[in-house]
């Protein structure tokens, strides 16, 4: 991240980045910012910095003001509880180091590979199961990078490159103007999907320059946005997925299911409907990959099968998202029936 100070070039930045730049790092200051009182809440936040707090003002500004349960609030205040250990719940839950196929590539399924051009995110959602992995590896550039190109051009049975890491909208419009002209070059890729939850959190970041550079490539984009509740899809956020939409990409929706965010089938129900209204495809509700710190979030799969069925009973079928849980080794995600 730049340094404060009023130089030039930050005038220059754009607004995403000075959005970005303000974005709260400190749980006081956001809770102040909501009209809570800190004080009250201060025996159950933790202040360690090994997973540091931070929340862009646009995502802030969709909250409750003076609701300590505000389900956008519970995802992204750091709780002393996560400091507490549960058994099953593993630093690498998914298994990602055995699926590396180059630093920073990673593949687990036929066709589709996955690439992390950046660790880092413009929010910390704290049942994330990246939040240990070791990101120091990824975001390859220079020799690295091509190494990763070439192993993809060497690859003739992968049709699909995902761009995710940590948030590859964290990349400015230039890098990403520029990975995906070289991708482009690989003339057995197709599509290019890249797994961001920054149209949710930062809806700034879709630029002008970023739409042209997906209506301009080869490859067919998919955007996969993360979002967990209704009250994400705010209007700056349905006004991004717009432009998105304008440029010819395909959007579809996963959601974590977590329990005091959305663990409650009038919550899911508004979610599905919010994400038509704003052409997303409802696509995976995922079960939460049991990550160390996380295990307060998790709700269990007879609830979610329930919930499920509870869905079906009110919503289209193609409504209904595919509620599925990663399993290390399987040859795709596996569905929950
Ligand atoms: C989840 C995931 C994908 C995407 O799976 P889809 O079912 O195609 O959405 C691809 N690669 C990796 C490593 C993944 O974890
Ligand atoms: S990778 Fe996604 S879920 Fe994890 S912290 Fe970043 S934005 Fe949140």
């Amino acid at each position: 991240m730049r340094p404060p100070g009023g130089c030039e070039s930050d005038e220059a930045a754009p607004l995403w980045k000075r959005e970005l730049a303000e974005a709260f790092t400190r749980a006081p200051a956001l809770l102040a910012y909501l009209g809570l009182d800190s004080a009250s809440l201060a025996r159950d936040i933790d202040t360690a910095r090994d997973f540091p707090m931070l929340v862009p003002r646009s995502f802030a500004d969709a909250m409750r003001r003076g609701d300590p349960a505000d389900p956008l609030l519970r995802q992204v205040l750091p709780l002393k509880s996560e400091r507490k250990r549960v058994a099953g719940y593993a630093r690498d839950p998914v298994d990602d180091t055995a699926a590396r196929r180059a630093p920073g590539l990673l593949q687990k399924y036929a066709g589709r590979a996955l690439l992390m051009p950046t660790g880092a995110c413009a929010v910390h959602c704290r049942y994330c199961f990246r939040r240990h992995y070791p990101y120091a590896d990824s975001g390859p550039r220079g020799k690295r990078l091509d190494d990763v190109l070439q192993t993809l051009a060497d690859a003739v049975d992968i049709n699909e490159v995902i761009l995710s890491g940590g948030d590859p909208l964290m990349l400015d419009d230039s890098a990403l103007a520029e990975l995906t002209s070289r991708l482009a070059q690989i003339a057995h890729l197709r599509r290019l999907r890249l797994h961001t939850r920054l149209p949710v959190v930062l809806p700034s970041r879709v630029t002008a320059s970023l739409c042209r550079t997906f209506a301009e490539c080869r490859l067919r984009p998919v955007v996969v946005i993360h979002a967990n509740h209704p009250a994400e899809l705010g209007p700056a956020t349905r006004a991004a997925l717009a432009r998105l939409r304008a440029c010819g990409t395909v959007l579809f929706n996963q959601s974590v299911l977590l329990r005091g965010v959305n663990d409650d089938a009038a919550v899911l129900a508004a979610l599905a409907e919010a994400l038509f209204e704003a052409g997303v495809v409802n696509y995976y509700l995922h079960q939460l990959d049991r990550v160390e710190g996380a295990a307060h979030f998790e709700v269990p799969d007879d609830r979610a099968l329930t919930l499920m069925a509870e869905l079906r009973a009110r919503l289209p079928g193609y409504l209904v998202p595919r509620l599925v849980r990663e399993e290390p080794g399987a040859p795709s995600k596996t569905p929950l029936l």
